[in-house]
């Protein structure tokens, strides 16, 4: 306790006081995310908010002088309890005013920005440049940069545009013990020495705290149209998305939604969805206007041969936007179906994508859960939703069970438990289901190597 006061007395003297927070009210809200997790693990000893990379430094520097954990946090939107205190307490990093765009960079096709910038509101920024920045998690109106680095954002133009990996020159990493990293350089290409950008994407906090990132931007695509198919089976839904790609075009999206995901949405959010049928793709074109024109006659004719029952089509803004927004709201309104909800990700190599999802809607039946799938199918990414009571002792021991089934067959199907999510405090114990022993072997060393004392983000990933 007294080693505590002594932490906040010198937080507030080397940050303002009104950046620091400490009252039990204030710690309770930075001890959730959107995991939803049933039981809170910790409450932080403080939280606070930095301005500048200095006051990173200065944060680092105490956290080691008290041996206490830091954590960061962006937004809190990550899905796998990555960004709360597990088993220990902790300073929480708040980047909510490390949020400036630093600079956009026409002719190097590049920009370099604080890690608070809201995704969304960059790509806007970008776009008026004519660039374009793909990563787009569904919730990219809220989380940040710094997040999404830390996670590997992925989303549902992951499938033509790559992740957020694809998109990191540079970092300024602040090191476990306070000194500064540079990742990478500004160029496009860089083959000097090991990669250490895609190291740090997806290290969720554990390796260093990223100050300042250098992104790729890429042209902006001419036209972007996005169509809505509907089928009477999920069978032939999935089916379709190989018949698309065997077909050598590139939409820009191929996303999917299950009959619960799209009768919920409608419930909740209308938005002129057909809620008779069985599963919808989501199919996004983009690219040179003259393109287009060919890409949604081939896609329209393979999805004809492929039985869709409907489609719907986007002519302007307002089409698209009610596609998009109708999509992007699955999450929100299977939380309007029980107290609780919480989504997955689970991806599979493409051909054994059907398997995949109906066997997890079998697993549901068989637990007796309602499940809305959504998943950004394209790569083979699936999102199963489950609302829940966490009240309800026997649902929620039906609703282990049936996760721990659902990453079983992942693995049997030769998949992986994350491809966008990441593994966070909820998915540590499933690690060794996936991958092999002497890489997590490597990883936890590489771990030690950077972080000795193990004061970032401990407990996460393993
Ligand atoms: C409704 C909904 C839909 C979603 N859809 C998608 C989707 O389609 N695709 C997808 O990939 N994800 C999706 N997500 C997950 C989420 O968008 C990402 O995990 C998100 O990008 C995290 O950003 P954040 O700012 O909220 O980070 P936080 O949740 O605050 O933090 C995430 C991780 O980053 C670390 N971190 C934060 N800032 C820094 C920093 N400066 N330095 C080092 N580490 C840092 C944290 O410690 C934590 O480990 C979705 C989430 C929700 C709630």
């Amino acid at each position: 306790m007294l080693m505590k006061n002594r932490l906040l007395s010198d937080l507030k003297k080397n940050l303002s006081s009104s950046n620091v927070l400490e009252t039990l009210e204030e710690r309770y809200v930075y001890a959730q995310d959107a995991s939803n997790r049933k039981h809170m693990e910790n409450l932080p000893d403080a939280v606070v908010f930095v301005e500048n990379t200095e006051q990173v430094q200065k944060v680092v520097k105490l956290a080691n002088k008290y041996k206490t954990p830091i954590i960061c946090r962006g937004a809190g939107t990550n899905v796998v309890g990555a960004c709360i205190p597990a088993k220990t307490g902790g300073i929480i990093l708040n980047f909510s005013k490390m949020n400036k765009i630093i600079e956009i960079n026409s002719e190097n096709m590049t920009a370099k920005v604080e890690p608070g910038v809201i995704l969304g509101d960059f790509q806007k920024e970008v776009e008026k440049s004519g660039l374009f920045y793909p990563p787009d998690p569904s919730n990219l109106a809220v989380s940040t940069i710094g997040g999404s680095i830390a996670q590997n954002s992925g989303g549902a133009k992951s499938f033509k545009y790559g992740t957020t990996k694809d998109y990191i020159i540079d970092l300024k990493v602040i090191t476990a013990d306070g000194t500064i990293l540079k990742t990478g350089s500004n160029t496009i290409k860089n083959a000097t020495g090991y990669n250490l950008n895609t190291l740090f994407a997806g290290s969720e906090g554990t390796l260093g705290i990223i100050a300042e990132a250098t992104l790729k931007l890429i042209p902006k695509p001419q036209e972007k149209k996005v169509f809505m198919a509907y089928f009477d089976t999920v069978k032939e839904a999935v089916l379709t998305v190989n018949s698309i790609i065997e077909q050598r075009i590139f939409p820009a999206t191929i996303d999917f939604m299950d009959k619960n995901a799209i009768q919920t949405v409608e419930k909740f959010y209308p938005a002129n969805l057909l809620t008779d049928k069985e599963a919808a793709l989501v199919i996004e074109i983009d690219g040179l206007a003259c393109a287009l024109e060919y890409q949604e006659k081939v896609i329209t004719e393979i999805l004809k041969q492929n039985n869709a029952s409907d489609i719907q089509s986007s002519h302007d803004d307002k089409e698209y936007n009610r596609i998009w927004k109708a999509r992007r709201s699955s999450m929100g309104a299977c939380a309007k179906l029980k107290p609780n909800v919480t989504t997955d990700d689970v991806i599979v190599p493409r051909e054994n994508l059907a398997e995949l999802v109906l066997g997890i809607r079998k697993i549901c039946e068989k637990y007796n859960l309602i499940v809305c799938m959504v998943g950004h199918v394209g790569d083979g990414s699936i999102h199963p939703q489950i609302p829940i009571d966490y009240n309800n002792e026997d649902e929620y021991k039906r609703y282990k069970l049936a996760k721990s089934e659902i990453y079983n067959l992942t693995a049997e199907l030769n998949g992986i438990i994350s491809g966008e999510h990441g593994i966070g405090a909820e998915k540590r114990e499933q690690l060794p289901k996936v991958i092999n022993s002497v890489a997590l072997d490597y990883m936890r060393q590489i771990k030690k190597t950077f972080d000795p004392n193990n004061i970032l983000n401990p407990y996460k990933i393993f």
